[in-house]
């Protein structure tokens, strides 16, 4: 027998067996893969809300890959994903033995869904274990740490992509090719804005600095970065930054709203804004002959979205993050464009880097020297 059913590994695991003694008790490659061909076989590592509710009920619904393995800390996590998604035994790992996924020949794709500063750790040692990596997003805690997952995955020789589930998303793409092909002109101005009001346990990881790396400016700051260049189409040249504290004794540690300037090379400039004290989704872009919005812009869909000459945006709604992965192993499996490469996830971090370093020196003006096309897909 060469197939572990959900039965017998139920009945394994409900004999007392625990999560880490099941990943550690049997000798790789024991039972053939628990998969159907051609799809490639992937391992999220961190079983916490975005896993738990995004990212698993859409692997049971991707083209081109499928949940193949977890990686946990909680051995009972460990034993109710198994029963669920009738995972296989030699396809569990805690964070200990998590290096042993290089003799799994089933995980094809290691996907990091942990606190920010656990990425770095783990994506690299993922590459070292010969597998592609996806990498959530804010990629690392800095831009070193970006610097050194995509070394680590050119070294091995591996494939990195981001969690940037937008760019695998129906308005998103639209959005760009309306830039891209100057549908309202030569874009002017971009006003961006990703923030939700955060109310839960203060000693949550998010508003802890040491895991998370910063507070709203790391988690949905990015994506008003992101809507600022993808709705101009271009990196930008410097950036100006303010930050706004209303509840300082709730974000004792990390950054409650930030508001930032960018400029661009073209001219154009973009104003975003991102809170954990407020709710905020929407993009918005000018140009010389008309203007496009989304509202919301970056949530998990459907997204909405207009234009000045009374266009409603409609595309049919799909999982973000079905997109995304299935795109991510298209790119390994078809050597189609990787949407969101790991330069983008770098690009990113270095804006981040230099508006913190705006609001450190009072709102100063700080030069950016991105190379023109560094980050795109
Ligand atoms: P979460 O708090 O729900 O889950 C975190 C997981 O990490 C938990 O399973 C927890 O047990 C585990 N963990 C391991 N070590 C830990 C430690 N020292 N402290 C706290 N938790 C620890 O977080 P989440 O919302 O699932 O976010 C995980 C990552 O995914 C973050 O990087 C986040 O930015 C990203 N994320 C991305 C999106 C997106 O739309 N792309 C959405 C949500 C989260």
């Amino acid at each position: 027998m060469n197939k572990l059913t959900r039965r017998d590994f139920t009945s394994k695991i409900t004999k007392g067996t625990g999560a880490a003694m099941v990943a550690a008790s049997l000798p790789m490659g024991i039972y053939a893969a628990c998969t159907p061909d051609k799809k490639l076989g992937i391992a999220l590592v961190g079983l916490g809300s975005y896993s738990t509710y995004q990212l698993a009920p859409a692997l049971q619904d991707t083209k081109n890959c499928y949940l193949a393995g977890i990686v946990t800390g909680t051995p009972s996590k460990a034993i109710s994903w198994a029963k669920k998604y009738s995972l296989a035994e030699h396809c569990i790992y805690n964070y200990e033995n998590f290096d042993t996924i290089k003799d799994n020949k089933d995980i094809d794709i290691v996907y990091v869904v942990l606190p920010n500063a656990m990425h770095a750790d783990f994506c690299i040692r993922a590459a070292k274990a010969g597998k592609h990596v996806i990498c959530e997003k804010p990629m690392a805690m800095n831009v070193a740490e970006c610097e050194q997952i995509i070394s680590a995955c050119k070294k091995a020789n591996v494939k990195l992509g981001m969690g940037y589930r937008l760019h695998s998303e129906p308005y998103t793409q639209q959005v760009q090719e309306f830039v891209k092909k100057k549908t309202y002109g030569d874009v002017t101005f971009v006003s961006a804005e990703a923030a939700y009001r955060s109310t839960g346990n203060p000693d949550q990881w998010r508003l802890n600095r040491e895991l998370s790396g910063g507070g709203a400016l790391v988690n949905m700051g990015v994506y008003a970065i992101q809507s600022a260049i993808y709705g101009t189409g271009e990196n930008p040249i410097s950036v100006a930054a303010q930050e706004f504290s209303t509840r300082p004794e709730y974000f004792k540690d990390t950054d409650e709203t930030i508001t930032a300037q960018l400029n661009f090379p073209s001219g154009a400039i973009a104003n975003i804004t991102t809170s954990h004290n407020f709710s905020a989704n929407s993009m918005y872009v000018a140009g010389t002959n008309g203007w496009f919005k989304l509202q919301p812009a970056n949530n998990y869909g459907p997204l909405s979205g207009s234009t000045s000459d009374g266009k409603i945006l409609d595309f049919p709604h799909e999982s973000q993050q079905k997109l995304q992965m299935d795109d991510f192993a298209s790119h390994i499996l078809h050597g189609s464009t990787n949407l969101a490469p790991g330069e983008m996830g770098k690009r990113d971090m270095i804006i981040v880097s230099a508006i913190y370093e705006s609001i450190a020196k009072g709102g100063k003006t700080i030069r950016l020297d991105i190379p023109k096309d560094y980050g795109f897909a």
